[in-house]
């Protein structure tokens, strides 16, 4: 077999369709489907391009840079980026390619007119409330403090506040007390805002989870991340498939060496595994160095030679070890760690499980060594 060593094959249509489900499931709602951390390892413009096709009217990123990226990469529609310090050299370039910014704090909306007044046209801004996250946002008691800040920008004409926004802590344990409670602190931030004369083009509170799983929580816009890449949000309510997903990425390597090892012999670092009886072992390209957990080490799971396995003993920075016990294999021979589960491969969910992590951090960690290939 040719190909890739190790590769990482994204499906754009997945991906598409991913959008287009999502857009339905929103209703009335406006998509931005969230495309930070290299499309949370997918690909930022291939898969921005991709989610733009499946309907998204916004896409959304941490980063300037990451804006940056996709106006560079030709995307000229709506983005919002949120995350930036005091003297950010970005802002005024964000602001001259339309970026719409995020404003948690009044420091951040005199940086922001500040840019705007440099770029020589006005900043969208959303306004952040922090209705129970306690990460970004402001507070109720510095909310009035915020809106003050923006109304004086926008009334000078150099920001026009189109957004209020906040983020919940609990969306993917649905009927957790606290999302009603935030959203009726959210409720109770848009109401002042629209008090202090902003008009507001668009309200948004969901991520994925609360795409799916909570109506009352969409207003006028959803951000879903997670499950644009078609990982289902809510594992243990629903599979990527029970929410109209499929999975995008498909995550194999080539055998790089296949070998019969005698009873007995101890596998990987520290010997954590040990063979039973005399067995054929293969040698699987990818390992910590790409982002395969380390605390996956004797459990990480991945299809080989015709049958689901789990990895022997420790993941190593560049490989891991399989065994395949008498089953035939050679050199060549594709390993498949995780994709949408067409063949029987397990899913990044699985990985998660065995490492006891989330599904994001396994897509978002591979590391660059890892071939993308988009089709
Ligand atoms: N909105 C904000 C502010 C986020 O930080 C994120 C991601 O963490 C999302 C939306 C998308 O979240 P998810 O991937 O859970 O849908």
């Amino acid at each position: 077999m040719t190909g890739p060593l190790r590769q990482a094959r994204i499906e754009l249509g997945a991906v598409r369709s991913n959008v287009a489900a999502l857009s339905e499931r929103a209703g009335d709602a406006q998509v931005m489907a969230v495309v930070k951390a290299d499309a949370y390892g997918h690909g930022l413009v291939p898969c921005a391009r991709a989610a733009r096709a499946g309907g998204a009217d916004w896409l959304g990123v941490a980063l300037l840079e990451e804006a940056m990226a996709l106006r560079a990469g030709g995307d000229t529609g709506r983005v919002l980026a949120w995350l930036f310090g005091p003297g950010e050299p970005r802002l005024e370039q964000a602001v001259a390619t339309d970026v719409d910014l995020n404003a948690s704090a009044p420091w951040a909306v005199a940086e922001i007119a500040a840019a705007a007044r440099a770029a020589g046209r006005p900043a969208r801004v959303h306004l952040k409330a922090d209705t129970g996250l306690s990460r970004a946002g402001a507070t109720a008691d510095d909310w009035p403090g915020l809106l003050d800040a923006a109304m004086r920008a926008q009334a000078e004409g150099v920001v026009q506040v189109v957004g209020v926004w906040t983020h919940l802590a609990w969306a993917d344990v649905p009927d957790h007390p606290t999302v009603g409670l935030q959203l009726e602190r959210f409720a109770a931030a848009v109401a002042a805002a629209e008090r202090a004369g902003a008009r507001l083009e668009v309200r948004h509170a969901a991520n994925s989870a609360a795409t799916l799983t909570r109506p009352d929580a969409r207003f006028d816009l959803v951000r879903p991340g997670i499950a644009v890449y078609g990982i289902s949000p809510v594992p243990d309510l629903g599979g990527p498939a029970d929410y109209g997903l499929r999975p995008a990425m498909t995550l194999s390597a080539r055998l790089a060496l296949v070998k019969r090892i005698p009873a007995g012999s101890g596998v990987s670092y520290g010997h954590e595994y040990v063979t039973e009886r005399e067995t054929t072992v293969g040698l699987v390209p990818l390992g910590y160095a790409d982002g395969i957990p380390r605390s996956a080490s004797g459990r990480g799971p991945l299809l080989a030679a015709g049958a689901l396995r789990t990895v022997a003993g420790r993941v190593c920075m560049d490989q891991v070890v399989v065994d395949l016990g008498d089953d035939p294999a050679q050199a060549g021979d594709e390993v498949v760690l995780f994709g949408p589960g067409d063949s029987g491969e397990p899913s990044a969910e699985d990985w998660a499980r065995a490492a006891g992590t989330i599904a994001y951090e396994i897509v978002t960690r591979l590391g660059p060594r890892v071939e993308r290939t988009w089709v």
